[in-house]
């Protein structure tokens, strides 16, 4: 078991193609952390390096204390699993997950009774005897992770593993994964592009745009404190809701003009917000923090907009409002019962306390 550490990582592709720009992560012996970023941000390169299965331009990568950097990807006690599964079409699951051990010379009976308990903890030990043609996909993703597991690696590497499943099989399987996890007892570094993965797997998730690492943390600091504009309406489903406008100060106290709309900030936030008067900024609002005024018992008048619903969408259990106040649409999750009117105008209550801030200019996170 181990501990990953890049130093300053940096991955160029020939046409001065900068896929990774000088990232530091450390990932802890024993921690589930997972790299998450929109497609093309660089995190399978940056996951293909600590494999070794890519050069690195610059910088340096440590498993367990040791430095990697020119060791060959077969020396250096990691398991990667594939969004393709990469297994051989010929060999049957037990031949597939046992192929690295006997590669290894490991003795037949240890081959027979690792391959076994993997497929016991997988549940796939009723299927060792067929070939991946005659396998389900989630199968053949549980065969390809058996075939890690066999190896006992000191960390486990998996590149969008799920990808290729349907819904339903994407959910069982993560939990699985998760729950894997918790039995082995393993550093596990995890690459995916959707956000929900992310948030309910990892330990802490960093999260990538453009070869640039822009936070790592536990999954709620992330979703509850983004570091800038892009983290916080990259993680959450659906995403934050962002207006541009004004800060003003009227009467002594400071509001959120985006010239429909008019709310007040909370007075926690006063100080950091004094230079932003009459300053352009984004506001940001998830949609769980908006409510429907006919909901709400006691709302500050201060906290009201009216707005029009162009269209909802009932899931259940809850209801999706589209929102537009003239100049900005936006989404508010309200209770799975509420129906407004279309098109009319309704009044909605914004919780300010969980209001975000971003710099216009930087995109940083004021508050
Ligand atoms: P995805 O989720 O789509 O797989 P990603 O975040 O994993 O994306 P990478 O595959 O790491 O992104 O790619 C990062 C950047 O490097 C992209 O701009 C990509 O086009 C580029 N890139 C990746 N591999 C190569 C290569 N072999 N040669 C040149 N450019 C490459």
């Amino acid at each position: 078991m181990a501990q990953v550490s890049l130093r300053n990582v940096c991955k160029v592709f020939p046409g001065n193609i900068k896929a990774v720009d000088a990232v530091n992560l450390s990932i802890e012996n024993k921690e589930f952390m997972v790299l998450v970023g929109p497609s093309g941000c660089g995190k399978s390169t940056t996951l293909r390096m600590i494999a070794g299965l890519e050069d690195i331009s610059a910088g340096e990568i440590y498993i367990g204390n040791k430095l990697v950097n020119d060791l060959p990807a077969k020396d250096r006690d990691i398991a990667m699993v594939f969004q393709n599964y990469a297994l051989y079409p010929h060999m049957t699951a037990f031949e597939n997950m046992s192929f690295g051990l006997r590669l290894r010379r490991i003795p037949k009976a240890e081959i027979i009774q690792r391959v076994n308990d993997a497929a016991d903890i997988l549940g796939i030990k009723k299927l060792l005897n067929r070939k991946p043609k005659e396998l389900s996909g989630g199968e053949r993703q549980r065969v390809a992770v058996g075939r890690a597991i066999v190896r006992k690696p000191m960390v486990f590497l998996f590149d969008e593993p799920l990808s290729n499943l349907d819904a339903k099989m994407r959910v069982q399987m993560r939990t699985e994964i998760h729950k894997l996890h918790t039995r082995l007892q393993t550093t596990i570094i995890y690459v995916t592009h959707d956000q929900v993965e992310a948030m309910t797997m990892g330990d802490r998730i960093a999260v990538m745009k453009d070869g640039i690492l822009h936070q790592v943390a536990d999954p709620i600091q992330v979703y509850d404190h983004p570091k800038n504009k892009f983290v916080a309406g990259f993680i959450g489903s659906p995403p934050m809701n962002f207006m541009q406008g004004k800060i003003i100060k009227k009467d002594g106290r400071l509001y959120f003009d985006e010239g429909k709309i008019h709310v007040k900030l909370v007075d926690d936030i006063r100080q950091k917000m004094t230079s932003y008067i009459d300053r352009e900024l984004t506001f940001g609002i998830r949609s769980e923090d908006i409510y429907d005024k006919l909901f709400v018992s006691e709302a500050p008048p201060e906290n009201i907009v009216r707005v029009k619903c162009e269209v909802f969408e009932p899931i259940g259990s809850e209801v999706y409002l589209y929102l537009n106040t003239g100049k900005h649409t936006f989404i508010a999750r309200v209770g799975a019962h509420d129906r407004p009117k279309i098109n009319q105008d309704m009044d909605l209550v914004f919780d300010m306390s969980k209001a975000h801030f971003f710099d216009k200019d930087t995109e940083e996170t004021i508050v």
